[in-house]
Parts: structure tokens; sequence; C-alpha cells
């Protein structure tokens, strides 16, 4: 991607050929795969079911929407519209004729999926993820998005679908679970514009942000404080920035009975700690296996840091899976982040 394409979003161009493509999928009544990356988030679930209603709106018939692994769906977002979409990794066609990624930084966030961006004739990529390395035949990839949900909402947009209750409330959720409930900088005017758009179709914001993002399990809420109580602060870390981290084992998982997306919102209590630019959760997902998300305050860019051990993300938030003990995989992010 140029700077160019960074400074301006995609270009007309790539908004001309996404828009043909879908035009003539509904033409043609095309066999469309929409598919978002592994353990989805609120952005990557409600981008792609909000844009599959928007489809459906426009007459496609012949859909399906897929993520890698079990199809299970974190308590959080069961009550989400449009999962009545989804199917099996297993039930996804083979050779889609129009395939729709969302919210997937990098092929290997497809998991076995990827395949599809070889079968398919058309595979309109629709992310927000700086690192993105701008994969698929129509890359609509803009990195000064909040959410891919703003991405997908302009394309809508384009493609003259009027909003209604069921697509709100899926983009609503991804833009509130990609802002930090609109806290944080790419949270422009353009994001609160979409926003008042959305809840204008009738949305109950507080009930949506209660059953979302402020409900978890009391075994959670355990665990967490058992998590947060072994955090370590290193403030000559970073540069001297200060690193904030700490860690759950599938142990911590097993003793609260929780299932792993509990652990997804450990960061936002960590990243909290005023004498650290960096924050950093290490969830172990393997014996020897950890999923590491980082956090700056803008001090240090941790979309490097992330795509140098493998990962990717935004300057401000980004992840990436580490090999190894705990200690092992620590040391090599201090390096990393020096
Ligand atoms: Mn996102």
């Amino acid at each position: 991607m140029t700077s160019a394409g960074l400074a301006t979003g995609p270009a007309e161009a790539l908004w001309a050929a996404a828009t043909a493509a879908i035009t003539d999928a509904v033409r043609a009544d095309a066999q469309v795969l929409l598919v978002c990356h592994v353990n989805p988030d609120g952005d990557a679930l409600g981008s792609m079911l909000g844009f599959a209603l928007g489809l459906r709106q426009l007459g496609v018939s012949r859909m399906q929407a897929v993520f890698p692994g079990e199809l299970v769906i974190p308590p959080p977002f069961q009550g989400m519209p449009g999962l009545d979409l989804l199917v099996t990794e297993e039930a996804a066609t083979a050779d889609p004729d129009l395939l729709v990624c969302f919210d997937a930084a990098s092929i290997s966030r497809l998991g076995s999926l990827a395949s599809r961006l070889t079968t398919a004739a058309t595979s309109i990529v629709l992310d927000h993820h700086a690192s993105n390395p701008g994969f698929g035949t129509v890359p609509l990839i803009d990195p000064r998005a909040a959410a891919t949900s703003v991405v997908a909402a302009q394309l809508l947009d384009r493609l003259g679908v009027r909003l209604d209750a069921a697509m709100a409330e899926c983009l609503y959720i991804a833009l509130v679970t990609d802002t930090g409930s609109f806290k944080f900088s790419l949270t422009t005017p353009a994001v609160h514009e979409l926003a008042g758009r959305l809840v204008a179709t009738g949305l109950d914001p507080g009930e949506i942000s209660q059953r979302v993002l402020d409900s978890r399990p009391f075994g959670a809420v355990k665990l967490f404080g058992e998590v947060i109580s072994r955090a370590e602060l290193e403030p000559a870390a970073a540069g001297g920035a200060g690193l904030v981290w700490t860690y759950a084992t599938l142990a911590d998982l097993t003793k609260y009975d929780q299932q792993p997306y509990v652990m997804e919102a450990l960061i936002e209590t960590v990243r909290g700690t005023a004498e650290a630019d960096v924050a950093c959760v290490f969830k172990q997902i393997g014996e020897r296996e950890w999923s590491v998300s980082l956090r700056s305050k803008g001090a240090r860019d941790v979309s490097a840091v992330a795509v140098a051990l493998g990962g990717g993300g935004h300057r401000l938030a980004a992840g990436y899976t580490g090999a190894g003990e705990l200690t092992e995989v620590l040391a090599t992010l201090r390096t990393a982040l020096q």
C-alpha cells in the first residue's frame, strides 16, 4: 500500500470495483461467502453480519457467513442479528463466486478458509489494520477507520442499502468494540455521525453495552481479581516508557470454570496503569503457546512490535502469538520493545 493510500483511504477505483462486483453478484444470483477472522471479536462478527443483512436486502439469497475454527459464538454476541447466516467451516462452499473478508489483518487470520482467496472469482477485503499487506482482488483497507464496520457502512451506503435496526445493531456492536465505547483516538466526527445514524434506527445503546461489554460471569470477575493481582510493573522497560504485564493460564480458566473469551477484557484494566506506556496480557492458549495482547498510550508503536513477532494490529493496539514458556515469551517481548 502506498503512503498516498494510507492518507486518503481506498482509491475510488477500488470502491467502484467493489460495488460493481456486488451488483453483478446480485444480478447473477451468485454464491457469496462472507468470512471474518479466527476468534471473532465484536468488529469481526458485527461488520460481517451487518454487511450480510445489507446484502440480503439487496436480494442476495445464496449466502453463507463463516469464521475459522469451531462454530461457537461467545456469549456476549449470542443475541446478535444475522447469526442464522453462520455455517461451520466444513459446510462453507469451496468455490464461491464472490468472497468478502472482514477485519482480517493478514491471510493467516482466515485459517483454512484462506483457500477461498484462490478459489473465489472475486474477493473483496474490508479491513482497517495498518499492518494489512493488501490481499484479495479488491482490497478496501482504511487504516484511518476506527473499525471495519466503518468501511462496511461506507460500502453499504454506496450500494444504496437502507440501514435497518438489525443491520445497525451489528454495525454498532462492531463500532463500540473497536473504539472502546468511543474512547480511542480514531473516534472521529465521522464515527459519531455513523453512530448517530445507527442509534436512530431505534437501538438502545445502554442495553447493548451492558449485554456485549459490561456483563460477565461471577467466575470471570474472580478470575480477573487473581490475574490483576499478579500484574508486574517494569518502569525501565520499553526504552523507559514503562511496561505493565500480567498473564492468565488455562489452569486459571479451569479453576474458575471459564471460557477463553472472558480473558479478552483483561487488557482494558491492565492498560489503565498510569506508570506504563505499554500494557500486555499473555493469555495461554496451549501448553507452550500464548496469545499476546499489546496496548500503547502513544510512546510506542505496538503494531510494529507485533508484526516483528509474527502478528499485527494498530499503532496503539496489537497482538501476536508467542511460543515457549511464559518467561521466554516475556523476554522476547522485552527485547522487541527496547
Ligand atoms: Mn477491527
